[in-house]
């Protein structure tokens, strides 16, 4: 049922939504606690009634929320994010006869979770940990697969997104590439490359997340949960601004000359040896004349030489995300497939879940998907989106068994 008044709300033009939904961070402290620093136990307070923690289910078909982890790196993230674990009570849930996935129950919030781990990387596997979750927890209404990504420096409104940013998928889409690399680049283009929208419930909870008072909230909550995962998990910590670096799209990462000499690298300008492939920036010689300045770190920077620095604060941002099995390690080419498919972000296994589930993807941004990527922002751009999903299953209402939706 839509009132008219709904409809309106849903259908006003997306530029409106964009203006309003990226809150600045002393906004989000003002919108959800007006009255000083706020806490967890604040927040749990202002939920009153509605936040009781669930009691152990009965069996597996209690279990209506998942977690889809494929990195280890992720999997700690999530698990530092839950608020009991059930096997430390003795509770075991089994599993159905054939499924070979391994499962972590227990509670996140309010809402009973199973976090199953996937083998490795990519669509397959996720496909295939998503099918036996499915024969083995059959009242599953939510899954969510929660991880690191890939992210395009500028979203479609052209907001910054940085290392450690939050994308949450309203939508995915399906990219695929024969090579990534400029010297042979090679685009597969298929029919279907468009997985499509979400189911309506989430694409509604999406659209009231999107409201500057729920994006507030949530803001604040992703700031809280980051504390304490990263008390719990001391590599998640900020790799600071001085790291987040964003190179011209056409600077590449190689040999650069005369610095480093390199026969292969200096061949011609597109041409990077497989060396230099597994190299930081600074030993390659890639200038810091060649960064592109990015305002909210320039922000954080000034920030940081105040009296009482804040923690930095990562950023939510909505949009599409491009699902494919390629890594993308190619400036032009995210580039070109950020413009003409409208993704904001990148990643591997969404589109293996999102046949099985109603699904929400929800990555925190580890590198630029350029030829630079390293692995330095894995562990927290992983709490980031660990943290962020916390804060989603917070709004996350479960339907009621027995009256239904209405
Ligand atoms: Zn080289
Ligand atoms: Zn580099």
């Amino acid at each position: 049922m839509t009132t008219p008044a709904a409809e309106a709300r849903r259908t006003r033009p997306r530029k409106t939504i964009l203006l309003l939904r990226v809150p600045r961070p002393l906004q989000r402290q003002e919108a959800a606690s007006p009255s000083g620093p706020s806490s967890m136990e604040q927040r749990r307070q202002q939920q009153g009634a509605s936040y009781t923690s669930p009691s152990p289910p009965r069996d597996r078909r209690g279990f209506e929320v998942a977690l889809i982890c494929a990195l280890r790196v992720e999997a700690d993230c999530v698990q530092a994010a839950f608020d009991k674990f059930w096997e430390d009570e003795g509770k075991s849930y089994g599993q159905a006869p054939g499924d070979q996935n391994s499962y972590t129950t227990g509670i996140i919030g309010k809402h009973n979770v199973v976090l199953a781990y996937m083998p490795n990387i990519g669509k397959v596997g996720a496909a295939g940990t998503a099918a036996s979750l499915r024969s083995s927890f059959p009242q599953i209404r939510l899954a969510l697969v929660v991880g690191i990504c890939g992210g395009v420096p500028f979203g479609t409104d052209q907001e910054e997104i940085l290392l450690g940013d939050i994308i949450i998928s309203q939508a995915l889409v399906q990219y695929d590439f024969g090579r990534q690399y400029p010297e042979a680049f090679e685009e597969k283009d298929t029919l279907e490359d468009r997985l499509g929208r979400p189911s309506q419930k989430i694409r509604c909870f999406l659209a009231k997340l999107q409201t500057y008072r729920y994006h507030s909230r949530m803001q604040n909550d992703i700031s809280l949960h980051l504390k304490e995962l990263q008390q719990k998990l001391p590599k998640a910590k900020y790799p600071g601004t001085e790291n987040d670096k964003l190179y011209q799209p056409l600077y590449l990462h190689k040999h650069h000359q005369p610095l480093i000499p390199c026969d292969e690298c200096a061949k011609d300008e597109i041409q990077i040896c497989q060396a230099a492939r597994g190299i930081a920036c600074e030993e390659l010689g890639c200038e810091e004349k060649k960064l592109i300045i990015r305002s909210r770190l320039a922000e954080a920077q000034k920030q940081q030489q105040a009296d009482h620095p804040k923690q930095y604060e990562p950023v939510v941002h909505f949009g599409r995300m491009g699902s494919g099995d390629t890594v993308i390690k190619w400036a032009e080419g995210r580039d070109r497939i950020a413009k003409t498919k409208g993704v904001i972000a990148f990643e591997m296994e969404g589109a293996g879940v999102w046949e099985y589930f109603p699904s929400v993807v929800i990555k925190g941004v580890c590198d630029y998907a350029d030829s630079h990527k390293n692995k330095q922002w894995q562990d927290y751009a992983a709490a980031t989106a660990a943290a962020c999903m916390k804060a989603f299953l917070t709004e996350w209402t479960s339907e009621d068994k027995s009256t239904g939706p209405g």
